[in-house]
Order: C-alpha cells, then sequence, then structure tokens
C-alpha cells in the first residue's frame, strides 16, 4: 500500500506505475473519493458538534424551550445518519482502491510487457555437453524410481507428484544445505504456519489481487500460504520494531500452495509446475532507507547465486520488466537455471524488494534515531525451490549409463553418495 499523501503528490508517477505494470486502477476515482471524503467528514463532523451542543442546551432549558431543540436534535440526527452512510460507503470504496494500489517501480525498471522484456543481466557457468542423447527429468526419475507421478494424479488430481527414494533425500539435502548457507550469513531459520488469515494475506499484498491463487479453508476462515514470506513478514504485524534490530533476516523452509489459476495446460509434464512444493526463503526487514534495501537486494540476490554456482547448475540473472514485476515489488530480478530439456534458462528464484508496500498493509513500523516512527522496507528471494531444482539438477548431472551424479556440496547431507545409479 502505498502512502495517500504520496499518492495526492504524485499521481502521475502512480498512474504511469499502473500503465507500465499493465493495472487497471483507478487512480481518478482514488482521488476524487479522497476529496469527497475530507469535504464530507468535514460536515459529517460540524454536525456532530451542533448535535453535541444541541443536546448539552436541552439539559438547562425550561420544558417549553426543550420541545423546538428536541426537534431541531431529530433533525441533525436524521441528516447525519445519512451522511455518516454515504462517508463509510465512499470509505470503504477508497479502501478497495488503496489496496489495488501498486508501488512505483525503480528508476532503473525496464519497461516491458511480459518476461521477453526483461533485460539480461550476466550468465555463469558452462553448458553442460552430452557425447549421448540426454534424457529429460521425466525418463531420469522414472528410470531410477525418484518420482511417481501417475500413481499421485489418480487420487489427488493435476500436477500432483511422489518424490521416492534418493530423491526424497535430494530434496531433504538441497534444502538443508541452503538452510546451512544462509544460517551462516545470519539469517534466523524458521518454520512458519502453512494456513494464516486473510489479513497476512492481504498485510503481504497477495489479496484482493491474487485471491484466486491461493487454496481456501473455507469453514476456517484460513488460507494456505503459497509462500513462507506471508508467514515471516506477517510474524511483525502491529508491532513496533527497534532502530538497532534491522535488519531482520530470516531463512523461511514451508510448503508451498499454489492453485496455478489460468495456467491450464501449461508446462503439464513433469515437476516444472506444481501444487504444491518445499521452498527455502530469504526474508529481510529493513529500515526505510533506498541505499541500504538497494544494498540487501544485491545482498540475497548474491545469496542465491551463490548457492547455484555451489551447486555447479549453471544459470542467469535478468532484471524483471514492469509487467512482469507483481504489485508491490519496486524491483525484481528473476535467476532463471539452465534446464536441458527445455533447451533454455528457466526461472528457478525471484528476488524482490518492495520498499514499505507490505509494512503499511500488516502495520510493521520502527522508532527510527529521530524518534519517528517509520514503517519498515521488506524483501525477498528465493533460496531454493524443489522439485522445480530438480530438474537441473538431474538433467545437467545425468551420466551416459543413466546415473546421476551427486553435487560435491550435498554429499554430507546424503551420506555421502556420490552417483543416483539405476535399481
Ligand atoms: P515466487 O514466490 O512466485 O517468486 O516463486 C519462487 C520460486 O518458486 C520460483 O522461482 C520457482 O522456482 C518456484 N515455484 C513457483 N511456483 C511454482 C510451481 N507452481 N511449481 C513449482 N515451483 C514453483
Amino acid at each position: 500500500m502505498l502512502d495517500i499523501n504520496y499518492i495526492r503528490n504524485n499521481s502521475d508517477h502512480v498512474k504511469k506505475a499502473v500503465t507500465d505494470k499493465l493495472m487497471n486502477t483507478d487512480i481518478d476515482r482514488l482521488l476524487e473519493l479522497d476529496i469527497q471524503i475530507r469535504e464530507l467528514t468535514t460536515l459529517v463532523d460540524s454536525l456532530r458538534a451542533e448535535r453535541n451542543s444541541l443536546s448539552k442546551q436541552i439539559r438547562d432549558i425550561t420544558e417549553n424551550e426543550e420541545c423546538a431543540i428536541v426537534e431541531k436534535v431529530k433533525a441533525v440526527k436524521g441528516k447525519l445518519l445519512g451522511l455518516e452512510g454515504n462517508l463509510s460507503v465512499m470509505k470503504k470504496e477508497f479502501d478497495d482502491i488503496m489496496l489495488t494500489v501498486p508501488s512505483v517501480p525503480a528508476i532503473e525498471v525496464p519497461i516491458g510487457k511480459d518476461e521477453a522484456d526483461n533485460v539480461e543481466i550476466r550468465k555463469w557457468g558452462e553448458m553442460p555437453k552430452f557425447d549421448f542423447i540426454p534424457k529429460d527429468h521425466i525418463q531420469l526419475t522414472e528410470a531410477l524410481d525418484l518420482v511417481d507421478i501417475p500413481r499421485a494424479v489418480k487420487f489427488a488430481g493435476s500436477r500432483a507428484y511422489f518424490l521416492k527414494n534418493e530423491g526424497v533425500l535430494l530434496e531433504m539435502a538441497i534444502c538443508r544445505f541452503v538452510i546451512d548457507r544462509l544460517v551462516a550469513k545470519g539469517f534466523t531459520p524458521m518454520t512458519v504456519p502453512l494456513m494464516v488469515k486473510e489479513s497476512a494475506m492481504r498485510g503481504t499484498g497477495y489479496f484482493p489481487i491474487g485471491y484466486e491463487q491461493a487454496y481456501k479453508l473455507q469453514e476456517d476462515e484460513l488460507f494456505l500460504i503459497g509462500t513462507s514470506e506471508v508467514a515471516l513478514v506477517s510474524y511483525h504485524q502491529n508491532e513496533i520494531l527497534n532502530y538497532d534490530e534491522l535488519p531482520k533476516k530470516y531463512a523461511g523452509y514451508s510448503t508451498c500452495f499454489r492453485r496455478e489459476a489460468g495456467t491450464y495446460g501449461k508446462d503439464t509434464r513433469g515437476l516444472y509446475r506444481v501444487h504444491q512444493f518445499q521452498k527455502v526463503e530469504q526474508v529481510i526487514l529493513c529500515r526505510a532507507d533506498d541505499a541500504q534495501a538497494e544494498r540487501l537486494h544485491y545482498e540475497i540476490l548474491n545469496n542465491t547465486e551463490e548457492i547455484l554456482q555451489a551447486l555447479e547448475l549453471p544459470y542467469r540473472v535478468a532484471l524483471a520488466c514492469t509487467g512482469e514485476i507483481g504489485i508491490g515489488q519496486v524491483r525484481k530480478h528473476e535467476v532463471e537455471t539452465w534446464m536441458p530439456s527445455r533447451n533454455a534458462y528457466c526461472e528457478t528464484h525471484s528476488c524482490s524488494t518492495l520498499n514499505d508496500f507490505q509494512a503499511r498493509r500488516s502495520n510493521i513500523k520502527y522508532r527510527d534515531k529521530d524518534g519517528m516512527l517509520r514503517f519498515a522496507y521488506t524483501l525477498n528471494n528465493t533460496g531454493v525451490a524443489s522439485p522445480r531444482i530438480l530438474i537441473p539438477l538431474l538433467e545437467v548431472n545425468q551420466n551416459e549409463d543413466g546415473s546421476v551424479n551427486i553435487p560435491k556440496v550435498l554429499r554430507p547431507y546424503m551420506n555421502n553418495l556420490e552417483k543416483i545409479v539405476p535399481k
């Protein structure tokens, strides 16, 4: 959420953000409501004052005078009732629009529609070269008995899967490896509630736009999280943090649930796009300082790059264009790992700065050095998400005999297993 003062004074910037982010929030209507609400509030306040003063007069007057004043009070009350009704309808519309106002992208964010307009920043790593016909991850996991999709789909529906055998151990190894790396860098490891109230979804900007992407537990009025970021930001909902405790760095580990509404027929084979996956997420809360936030953005981007380099997986980093960054993001980098079977770099991590967009909605403040209360800034980046990361991991490390080498850094987490071999 943005500050209404900022919107009033920078309406052109905000309207441009709406256009560039391909949204349709009506900023003119918001500003019109803002003026009307302020005018009406003044009127309602003066009528309330009149009503109060008339009510006071009743106490000090004779019975004869009373009748006239009672009539006056009745008239004022009737008028007030109508105006207060109008005011609350207007406030509701105003609040609803405020929740859909996007943050303004940072100056360097390229304007564009979709991922084709993202700008490549750098590439790392050697492309794998095979002197045999390489298998894709579906053939590999079938042959090595690491995944079972048909049996999962039979009773759990599309995009369901089982991991099996070393598939499970590999996923656990990667997640633990990433958590260990982040803990060594000062992140606090956290498991989180997977079911949250609407306030957490709204507070982190996943609602109301994006409502259709979440699984709902209707009877309990709870929602399944699509990322631990929702819980980790909400951890500090309605809190005032100390200046000295910022930045706060969390490594969240959770299952993530995504309805993937609107992706029917897309990426239907294998493990690329599923409804439920494991993710280690980096989440930071910091001071409302653009320079500090920018530095931390590149720090968490670098953490991800170090992880992929340790796993020896080739990747590229791209700066996402305006059409590809969400409502709250002011800056986003996609990290895309090379997937041989897709013959492409594909998104495995995404690194975002949201300034105070989430903190305003979640009411997370800190007391600055000057004693003023300010909303904190938030950032996040994927540490690792599985099973998607298993695709490059298995495909890049395969051998002609159908076995797959385990990256050296993961072996200590897998009883020093060097290779997964066909049974
Ligand atoms: P996001 O939180 O949407 O930025 O996603 C972070 C990472 O989670 C992505 O880069 C993917 O690696 C992974 N991911 C997101 N959605 C899915 C999905 N439906 N299936 C598998 N992995 C996903």
